[in-house]
């Protein structure tokens, strides 16, 4: 094998049978850990400008939603929380629940009884739903302003 001085620390190193290095192992993780830590450092400072902007921190696309985030990264955020192994459990669990509650009529969601028939949950239930429908969608609130 043939052995190269490093230019950095001046130890010997043999070479990989491809390519050809300048800097000794050590010397390299040094490196890439500096270039890590660098990294990092620029990571932070681009965060913070973004979001000086009015950008999305994250991608510094233009922000879409009422949130620190754009929709995409707010997106993928949440599929990655999807993933996480906590929420299958209790997602299995509330659908369970619902499920029994649904075969032995009553509301899957608060498993009181349904008081009109033809409905699938009861009337308190809808109503909530309904409100919370409208709070979403009808008359958005205002954007935020960030600055
Ligand atoms: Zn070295
Ligand atoms: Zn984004
Ligand atoms: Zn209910």
């Amino acid at each position: 094998m043939k052995t190269t001085t490093c230019r950095s620390c001046g130890a010997a190193f043999g070479q990989p049978p491809l390519g050809r290095q300048w800097f000794c192992p050590r010397c390299r993780d040094q490196h890439r850990a500096s270039k890590r830590a660098e990294e990092a450092r620029s990571r932070r400072g681009r965060y913070e400008r973004y979001l000086s902007l009015g950008l999305c921190p994250q991608c510094g696309r233009r922000r879409d939603s009422d949130w620190l985030q754009c929709t995409r990264c707010l997106e993928r955020k949440r599929e990655a929380r999807r993933q996480s192994p906590a929420r299958p459990k209790r997602a299995a669990y509330i659908r369970s629940l619902a499920r029994r509650r649904r075969r032995e009529g009553m509301c899957p969601r608060c498993g009181c009884e349904i008081d009109e028939p033809g409905y699938k949950t009861c009337s308190r239930c809808r109503m909530s739903a309904r409100d919370y429908y409208h709070q979403r969608h009808a008359g958005q609130p205002e954007k935020k302003k960030v600055i």
